[in-house]
């Protein structure tokens, strides 16, 4: 097709198919190139517009378009809101029964059927294979779309192996355009799309990550429902909201407790009966002000657009991971909050659960770079906008004068003794103890622990008394974020010092600190007031 005429099409079809006024940001270039027969790599934040990428061209272009979609539900919503707007899609999962299937085989045959959703499993299959030859021949074959293409990247966490083998779609109808979308932006998942869909021809289409009217923030844990609860009673009263917890079981006691201090708060997680699974997702789209309580199998396809704040119990494991989850809420463009409760327990045991997993040493490696950069950003004394762009390989011209440290600047002091203090209590008390011990030590406390091992002797036992218990624990969170300490997992939560620690023991680096602030609690709950 020419340019131009393409273009007058596509705003046709934009005004009358979708009611759009106009394009959003890439998405007119996108149309363009997909619709003249080019491959397209498109990343665009969540919310971006995205689904508009393929949809139009696939209008456009005679014959029929493959979405390859990861999750059933998303391919049930999505073909629901095309049939609403009189396009003529279906989609094939493990979903429909035998006859089911064979009726949209038969349509899509007759060339009745514009857009076909289909599992990334099913394209392996020859009987699917032989329908898209069959329709390549007779119908012809108008694109195949690759949506959440980072789910071919084996270190994110919504790896799906099947995802792997879509080349066979390239291979086999070399002649068909293909489209890749998703809202993972970072280089190594951008390298590892193009290198395993084989994209080296495709264009690349890059949008803003920026996402204005998110305000994040990341507050010290010290009683983290309490935290929580404060925040939701003095922010989100009403508002509908997402709770991210890492393990399945604080998902169900958080959400239970929430549904005792008087919270429309209900439990999602891949352990749930599946009923009560979609149940939980239904009314969190449908009705107002739920709170839903979740792991991140919560979250990839969930179009609802006032979601006002996401709150993080528990640290996400990588700065994707962080933005993904956080780009759920302000989808409507309005104000919103990303809410984020963080200790050196969380640095802890989320090192411990990378490091005693079974997964092979070169991707333990990779997860564990993806867990520094996401501490670094906590501990990160900069505007967040800032940061998390510039992890994306983005600038964000200025600070954004709305996060936690716009509004109240970080202050920091020079820890440099005190670090040296910690480090060496560490190595005096034989790089084999917990935070609580070591502080114990530096505050010179009379424990039977302390009384076992004798640790009354140590040069360092109560040289840290000049400093509170808090104080000393935000120190030791700090200097394992920053590298100085790790814990080791032949000894349950024990720290040891790394080689970084050495020159701060040398007195030849200096480590300066941010200095918490005392975060004051408030303790009547919804019910009681
Ligand atoms: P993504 O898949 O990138 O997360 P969607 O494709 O679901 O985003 O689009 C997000 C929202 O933006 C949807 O509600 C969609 O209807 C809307 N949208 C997309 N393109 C346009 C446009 N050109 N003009 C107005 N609204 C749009
Ligand atoms: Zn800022």
């Amino acid at each position: 097709m020419q340019k131009e005429f393409i273009l007058t099409e596509a705003l046709t079809t934009l005004h009358k198919v979708f009611g759009y006024s106009e394009f959003r940001g890439k998405q007119q270039a996108v149309v363009e190139h997909v619709c003249s027969g080019g491959d397209a790599l498109v990343l665009m934040p969540t919310g971006g517009g995205k689904s508009l990428c393929y949809q139009l061209p696939a209008l456009l272009r005679d014959g029929l378009a493959i979405v390859v979609s990861p999750l059933i539900a998303l391919m049930q919503n999505q073909v629901e809101a095309l049939q609403q707007l009189g396009i003529e899609a279906a989609y094939l999962n493990s979903s429909l029964n035998a006859e089911e299937t064979q009726r949209i085989t038969s349509q899509v045959l007759a060339g009745q059927t514009k857009i076909l959703y289909v599992a990334p499993e099913r394209l392996m299959v020859n009987s699917f294979l032989s329908l898209l030859q069959q329709v390549d021949t007779h119908v012809r074959l108008a694109l195949f779309a690759i949506d959440e293409a980072h789910c071919v990247s084996q270190w994110g966490h919504d790896f799906r192996p099947e995802y792997r083998q879509l080349t066979i779609l390239h291979d086999r109808f070399p002649h068909v355009p293909r489209i890749a979308l998703t809202a993972t932006a970072d280089a190594p998942t951008r390298a590892e799309i193009v290198e395993q869909l084989s994209l080296e021809n495709a264009e690349q289409f890059v949008s803003s990550f920026d996402r204005p009217n998110i305000r994040y923030r990341i507050t010290q844990k010290n009683n983290a429902r309490q935290q929580l609860l404060h925040f939701l009673e003095t922010e989100h009263s009403d508002d509908a909201g997402i709770v991210y917890c890492l393990s399945r079981k604080k998902v169900e006691e958080t959400a239970a407790w929430l549904k005792d201090q008087g919270w429309k708060a209900l439990p999602y997680h891949a352990g749930l009966d599946s009923k009560i699974r979609e149940a939980n997702q239904r009314k969190f789209l449908q009705e107002e002000g739920v709170v839903m309580v979740a792991t991140v199998a919560f979250g990839m396809g969930i179009d609802k657009p006032n979601v006002r704040f996401v709150a993080h119990l528990d640290i996400p494991k990588s700065m994707e991971g962080y933005y993904q989850e956080t780009g759920r809420a302000g989808r409507d463009g309005l104000g919103a909050n990303a809410w984020m409760t963080y200790g050196l327990g969380d640095v802890v045991s989320m090192r411990q659960m990378l490091d005693s997993g079974d997964a092979p040493e070169e991707r333990k490696r990779v997860e564990r770079q993806k867990l520094d950069a996401l501490l670094g950003f906590c501990e990160s004394t900069s505007c967040r906008h800032q940061t998390l762009l510039r992890y994306f390989g983005e600038e964000h011209p200025g600070d954004c004068g709305q996060c936690d440290n716009c509004l109240t600047p970080v202050d920091t002091w020079d820890a440099t003794q005190a670090s040296q203090m910690a480090l060496s209590c560490v190595y005096r008390t034989g790089q084999r103890f917990g935070v609580v011990h070591l502080i114990d030590v530096l505050l010179g406390k009379n424990t039977p622990r302390i009384e076992q091992f004798g640790h009354q002797q140590l040069s360092t036992f109560g040289i840290g008394k000049a400093l509170t218990q808090t104080q000393w624990s935000s120190i030791f969170r700090q200097l394992v974020a920053v590298g100085f300490l790790e814990s080791d997992i032949t000894s349950y939560g024990g720290l040891k010092l790394t080689e970084l620690a050495k020159p701060v023991l040398r007195s030849e680096q200096e480590v300066w600190l941010r200095r918490d602030v005392e975060v004051t609690q408030r303790k009547t709950s919804k019910a009681e007031r």
